[in-house]
């Protein structure tokens, strides 16, 4: 049986984990979430975890009280994040929280050998060549959970890596696909919460709307797969049935199809390698009848645009980009800013900060810190 803690376990990407460990037998030994206590004690009580997280220090009583009758432990903020990923018993960490909060917990886990189910991108988007010269350094294995990710990676099983040429990453387009400049000005914070083929938090629901998504699943590919920028190519599928796909040196194209379901790539993190019954519908092709494929707008989503330039250009961009367009999502969804200011703001990174290179967590950190006090300035 396996051992899994889940960093995250009320959000999207954690409720379906646990419908995973939950179909499959799977022992949880810790579960953890900001700071939605309603939802945690359920999960507690239903899945008999030895540890709780909860990361807002203010929920701590409150979660130590509502299990009290319990023996589970209840452990909080940052620390007990990296309590968490550190576990003697943890077989695998599947991370999915939100943000660079992810980042520190990611590393320590891999400090201490633990392998890890990755579905917060930011963790690699902003530590990107920490964090995969330490998994190297103590052979931990990390899976990704996200959808293209993980196409990626079950195109690349039992072919020479070397024998690669490059990788197609799919996007949806999100839901203003085909819209200009000037059409995306009047979008609302509803509409850029609806997404067409995906149901997800807030946050990347809005990055999928602005592609900033894409341009973080760039970057993501190009630290996971070892990859250079020129070797990634986006192409806008509007039905999210070819999740990514791979090209080889004979041009042979190997793509993974399935429904949109998360629980999909959860799932062969979780199992891989094995391939087991997964709590979803099968895919049915008849049912779609066409898929189409489109270039991307690089023009009118700056975001994907900055993303794209940010690793290019490397050292502290691909941080600055993030952290800075964390920032600005919060600003949207708080109603401080029009939805065409994200981009704006994100862009104008590249030009605001001088080249710095990143060498260890701390730097990290400040480079996050200073993208966040400039679009702070900006805002106010
Ligand atoms: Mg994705």
């Amino acid at each position: 049986m396996k051992k899994v803690s889940i960093l995250g376990s009320t959000g999207s990407i954690g409720t379906q984990s646990l419908e995973v460990c939950e179909k499959h037998g799977f022992k949880v030994v810790a579960v953890s979430a900001h700071s939605s206590v309603d939802m945690l004690e359920e999960q507690a009580r239903k899945f008999k975890p030895k540890y709780v997280g909860i990361y807002n220090k203010n929920k701590y009583s409150e979660m130590k009280s509502r299990l009290a009758d319990t023996d589970i432990k209840v452990l909080c903020g940052m620390d007990g994040l990296c309590e968490i990923a550190s576990l003697d018993e943890n077989d695998i960490v599947l991370n999915s929280v939100v943000g660079m909060v992810g980042l520190l917990p990611t590393l320590v886990a891999i400090n201490a050998g633990k392998d890890i189910a990755l579905a917060n991108k930011e963790t690699l988007v902003a530590g990107g060549e920490l964090v995969m010269s330490l998994a190297k350094k103590n052979g931990v294995r990390i899976y990704p959970v996200d959808s293209e990710h993980s196409a990626i990676f079950q195109c690349l099983q039992g072919n020479k890596r070397e024998q690669l040429n490059k990788i197609i990453l799919t996007a949806s387009g999100g839901p203003f696909y085909g819209y200009s400049y000037e059409q995306l000005k009047n979008v609302t914070k509803a509409d850029a919460l609806h997404h067409p083929n995906w149901n997800m938090g807030n946050k990347i629901t809005i990055d999928s709307a602005t592609l900033m998504n894409k341009g973080l699943e760039f970057i993501e590919a190009k630290w996971l797969f070892d990859l250079k920028p020129e070797q990634i190519e986006i192409v806008v599928h509007r039905q999210s049935v070819i999740h990514s796909a791979v090209e080889y040196k004979d041009f042979a194209v190997i793509a993974q199809l399935g429904v949109p379901d998360m629980k999909i790539p959860i799932q062969y993190a979780l199992l891989y390698p094995e391939r087991l019954e997964c709590p979803t519908k099968p895919l049915s092709l008849t049912d779609y009848g066409t898929l189409t494929f489109a270039k991307p707008d690089y023009d009118t989503f700056k975001c994907l645009n900055s993303a794209i330039k940010a690793i290019s250009l490397g050292g502290a961009y691909p941080c600055l980009v993030n952290s800075a367009n964390e920032e600005a999502v919060k600003a949207f969804l708080n109603d401080e800013i029009q939805f065409i200011q994200i981009g704006e703001i994100v862009s104008s990174v590249l030009d605001k900060f001088k080249f710095t290179t990143i060498s260890g967590y701390d730097d990290v950190m400040k480079s996050d810190r200073e993208a966040r006090e400039y679009v702070r300035n900006i805002i106010s």
